[in-house]
């Protein structure tokens, strides 16, 4: 049910007449919103998602949208090939396709995604905002896709911790002129190319003056990437990549520890090495005891090859003849 507050943001149009997309539209402030009758409960999610964004996102990137922007929710596998051409990653909720201002998000009806629907809207929402700001300047992936990882409000994770961890210890950490194919990755390269992403702007976050991500957005506005990182941190986007990666280094590298099936590795090489000094303890300490027990036998019975009339350790043949 929507609240009375949406009642009054809503205006709601009923059936759609395009020949080309789903047949129930609504209007939120600047989006349009289509999507079949089946995922009218996904569209008032979406409506509530964008009411409680908004605000944030228009003060973060210094914007308002000024042009209209389409939010198209994906009914069915089929739909996503009637209107894209082609497949989304199996991966991806949604996406943003910036020539023609339209969000496509699956329906969570029929579609699984790295993450949820709210964190893939925003993530979405991100990409417009930062799109609309940048205007000529073109933004680099890593950096778009970083920026819409925070803005969707995901958090990096412990296991995502262990996901970089694993990544540096066996060399899978892409620089960022490679995550600029992340729509052509498999999910688990897709996911640490995000988190790369995610951590290089965070990284960068910290270490502007005041933290202050609304200033370097307007100087990249006006300037582009490149001037706001030389201008806001004396670096230019190599260096920037280059302390980013070995902060990355010192900072997950021993997250390796709290990988679960490395513990389990661990455990299993301690029970096995305490195992082999356990067993060549009890076999020194037996043969100790066999050998005392030897020696006591033969101080008793006597040996012959040591027995020799007085004469230890050689046998007399004069005495045998
Ligand atoms: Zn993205």
């Amino acid at each position: 049910m929507l609240s009375l507050l949406l009642i009054f943001c809503l205006f709601f149009c009923g059936n759609a007449h395009s020949l080309n997309l789903p047949d129930q539209r609504l209007h939120f402030r600047e989006f349009t919103l289509n999507y079949a009758y089946q995922d009218e409960g996904t569209a008032l999610k979406i409506v509530r998602i964008l009411q409680n964004s908004l605000p944030r996102f228009q003060r973060i990137f210094s914007l308002r949208i000024q042009r209209r922007a389409k939010i198209v929710i994906l009914s069915s596998p089929e739909d996503q090939l009637r209107y894209l051409q082609h497949e989304l990653p199996r991966w991806a909720g949604a996406a943003y396709f910036p020539e023609n201002r339209t969000i496509f998000v699956k329906s969570p009806r029929w579609s699984g995604s790295i993450f949820d629907l709210q964190t893939d809207v925003k993530h979405e929402l991100s990409h417009l905002f930062l799109h609309d700001m940048s205007g000529d300047h073109e933004m680099p992936v890593w950096f778009d896709e970083g920026l819409a990882m925070l803005m969707s409000g995901k958090q990096v994770s412990w296991w995502d911790g262990i996901t970089l961890s694993n990544a540096l210890l066996s060399n899978k950490v892409m620089d960022f002129s490679q995550i600029e194919k992340v729509l052509q990755f498999d999910e688990k390269k897709a996911r640490i190319a995000y988190l790369e992403s995610q951590s290089a702007v965070l990284f960068l976050i910290q270490r502007l003056p005041q933290h202050n991500l609304v200033r370097f957005l307007q100087e990249a506005k006006r300037n582009g990437l490149n001037e706001a990182l030389q201008s806001s941190l004396q670096l230019d986007s190599i260096d920037f990549e280059i302390k980013w990666y070995r902060n990355l280094a010192k900072r997950y590298k021993w997250y390796i520890f709290f990988n679960f099936t490395n513990l389990i590795w661990l455990f299993m090489l301690f029970i096995l090495t305490a195992g082999y000094f356990l067993v060549r303890r009890r076999n020194r300490k037996l043969l100790r005891k066999w050998t005392e027990f030897e020696n006591l036998e033969n101080s008793e019975t006597g040996d012959p090859l040591r027995w020799t009339g007085g004469n230890s350790g050689q046998i007399n043949d004069d005495e045998d003849f």
